[in-house]
């Protein structure tokens, strides 16, 4: 007999329980609201996208990208994958059908091999049906599966691994630009990437975060420009810290740079700069930095290896080569944050690696997380939208990890005790279950958390449960008090006892509930 398997949630993803996840819903709600109260709105895309879209937006060279994507094919449903080799046949006729319909990707590489594997397949029906599979006609099966299997079935689609590219995919998608400018949207959900996981980091991880667009209208810009993308920065900031304060998240510090933005007087100039001051200290970087100082050098600076701190320290800042405007917009964002309260220390390390990135950049860590600190990080991203084929806009934005944000409240103690309920209902008698299933009714519509057990209980196997589910109030329903209308009310944190009506009890589960 075949051994039951037991499954188990894949390596960094999951289950999220009760009573964790009241802690979720509640960040979640406190995100919510405090999101409106900046004027955003709510964006729910998809899960999954087209591959290229993340490839073109967060860049080939990343981790990300390169390594980490959860990618696959997708495939027509109603074409059913040849059940043997000989049914190959009927297999090719499928994918032509689906080839001329475009249900699969009709390009040239794809329309090519399906061609071969046509041809190859006639060929192999010309041989003499009951000839042994081997020689010319063994190695004419394996070219014919050897092209089957590299036809694609479907676009490449990839889940997931954050945001902010669906959010400007669906700003163009849906024509956002002719929306009350600037568009100020909020996602949270899942995200996905192919990490080593550890404490703070999952396969499977949850996102909060924001995005403030707004495309450029003809003749904008200019220095009116440069405090007004500082007023925004420092508001979405603002936001964040907000957010967090109304959790009672601790040891909140955010640290703020700016990166200028792609040209030659500016971070152009520095990252030629940086490249060289690299070159020279190349035999002292280990293997991964010496690889960007090539391919990103920008990227080096984020590096946390012991063995290079020093280096880094001695190498130039961006903050010396800043443009005029850049410069400028740096010190207003500072400003701005100061005149909102906001603390901020300066931390010239925090980079991008991508073009489109530009100015302000921020991170934000919080207490309990080890070395997986970081709860929050955004920047500006002006050139993005433009790059996915939109109209030149503006964008900034943050994306909050919220599982780590959910383990900082935890290690804080403020993770809120487990939910209980406000009544348990113990009842003993056919008169007396129609009773409890009408106040039960009656409690829960005015937005109480009832248990009502499904079959009688002896009154002390049922206390004993009340207490284990953490109930507050055990409501006590036998004969007598059907008949009186009195309710018997025990406290179950001190074992005190008192008759009431129903108006009476309502009254004071609200007055002491719902303190
Ligand atoms: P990023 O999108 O990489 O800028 O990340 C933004 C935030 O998401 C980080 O500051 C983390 O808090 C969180 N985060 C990123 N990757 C993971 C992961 N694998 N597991 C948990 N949280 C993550």
């Amino acid at each position: 007999m075949a051994e039951k398997k037991r499954f188990q949630a894949i390596k960094g993803t999951r289950d999220l329980l009760p009573p964790d996840t009241e802690l979720w819903n509640r960040v979640e709600q406190t995100a919510r609201e405090v999101f409106g109260t900046f004027g955003f709105g709510e964006i729910r895309p998809p899960i999954f996208e087209p591959t290229e879209l993340f490839a073109r937006s967060i860049g080939v060279d990343t981790d990300v990208v390169s390594k980490e994507m959860y990618s696959f094919f997708d495939r027509p449903i109603d074409l059913a994958p040849p059940h043997t080799f000989y049914d190959t046949g009927r297999y090719i006729k499928g994918l032509k059908d689906l080839l001329a319909r475009g249900e699969i990707p009709n390009d040239e590489k794809n329309r090519e091999i399906i061609q071969q594997l046509s041809e190859r397949w006639e060929e192999f029906e010309k041989l003499p049906p009951d000839q042994p599979l081997e020689g010319e006609a063994k190695a004419s099966l394996f070219r014919i599966l050897g092209f089957r299997d590299r036809v694609r079935l479907g676009p490449e689609i990839t889940l997931r691994p954050e945001a902010t590219a669906s959010v400007c995919r669906a700003y163009i998608e849906h024509g956002m630009h002719a929306w009350p400018q600037p568009v100020k949207l909020y996602y949270l959900g899942p995200m996905f990437r192919r990490e080593r996981p550890q404490k703070g980091r999952y396969r499977q991880f949850y996102q909060i975060g924001a995005e403030v667009l707004e495309t450029v209208q003809p003749g904008q810009g200019g220095a009116k420009d440069i405090s007004k993308d500082a007023a925004v920065d420092a508001e979405v900031i603002e936001m964040v810290m907000a957010f967090f304060a109304s959790l009672g998240l601790e040891g909140v510090q955010l640290e703020i740079n700016s990166i200028g933005h792609a040209a030659d007087n500016c971070r152009r100039g520095y990252v030629k700069n940086l490249q060289a001051a690299l070159e020279k200290v190349k035999d002292k970087l280990g293997p991964d930095s010496q690889r960007r100082i090539e391919t990103n050098p920008l990227r080096v600076l984020d590096s946390k290896l012991e063995s290079e701190q020093a280096i880094i320290a001695g190498l130039p800042k961006i903050s010396e080569q800043l443009c005029d405007d850049c410069e400028k917009e740096y010190a207003e964002v500072k400003r701005q944050l100061e005149l909102r309260g906001a603390k901020y220390t300066e931390n010239w390390r925090l980079v991008r690696g991508l073009d489109y990135y530009m100015r302000t950049t921020f991170e934000i860590t919080a207490k309990g997380l080890g070395s997986q600190n970081a709860v929050c990080g955004g920047g500006r991203y002006d050139g993005l939208v433009e790059l996915l084929g939109g109209l030149p806009t503006k964008g900034i934005g943050f994306a909050i990890g919220e599982d780590r944000l959910i383990l900082s409240l935890q290690e804080a103690g403020k993770g809120g005790a487990a939910a209980g309920r406000d009544v348990f209902v113990a009842w003993m008698g056919e008169r007396a279950q129609a009773a409890a299933s009408a106040a039960t009714q009656r409690l829960r519509a005015a937005g109480f958390r009832v248990e009502l057990p499904p079959v009688e209980q002896k009154f002390g196997k049922a206390l004993g449960q009340a207490d284990k589910l953490g109930a507050r109030y055990a409501l006590i329903l036998g004969e007598d008090e059907v008949a009186t209308g009195q309710w018997t009310v025990k406290t179950l944190a001190n074992g005190s006892q008192a008759k009431m009506s129903e108006a009476e009890f309502l009254e004071k589960l609200k007055n002491e509930v719902r303190k």
